[in-house]
């Protein structure tokens, strides 16, 4: 389940983190049921899916809870279920204060680093979004450790600073 290789994956004071500010999951059956939960009421939502914008998943701020769908077909390519919960579980990690992202050491980091990496992408649209990504390579099991090291030096080090790595 991949929820749980994610958090095998991370620190003590990551599980912390996260306990600290997730109160819940909420899973959906499919994307559909997902993003009708997202924008109650709107019939344009099976033709935002077919345009390849419907969201993946989500960790709500407000309640706290991590509302994620099982594999999915997003504009034409399939993500595995660890692509989707370690972007949203990067979110959770951060918090609803956004208490990693807001800090200056990781704003020159993700400009530095994430923003040059994935240009055009929601992960240059903010810092939050940036430390997602980040936990995306991280916890996504797409990427070495040692490559996200080569690549990503200052996100890793602050990271490890804040006994995250
Ligand atoms: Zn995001």
């Amino acid at each position: 389940m991949a929820a749980v290789s994610i958090i095998d994956q991370m620190t003590p004071a990551a599980v912390q983190h996260l306990n600290r500010n997730v109160s819940g999951y909420r899973f959906f059956p499919d994307l559909l049921s997902l993003n009708q939960h997202f924008m109650p009421g709107n019939p344009a939502v099976p033709t935002l899916i077919t345009l390849g914008l419907a969201h993946l998943g989500a960790y709500n701020e407000t309640t706290g809870e991590l509302e994620l769908d099982g594999p999915s077909r997003f504009a034409g390519k399939t993500f595995g279920i660890a692509y989707t919960y370690s972007h949203e579980f990067g979110h959770a990690l951060d918090g609803p204060s956004h208490s990693f992202s807001n800090q200056v050491d990781w704003d020159v980091a993700w400009r530095a680093e994430i923003v040059r990496a994935f240009p055009g992408t929601n992960a240059v649209t903010s810092a939050q979004e940036g430390f997602s990504r980040f936990a995306n390579l991280v916890y996504g099991g797409e990427v070495a450790r040692a490559d996200v090291e080569t690549n990503f030096p200052l996100c890793v080090e602050f990271w490890r600073r804040q006994s995250l790595w």
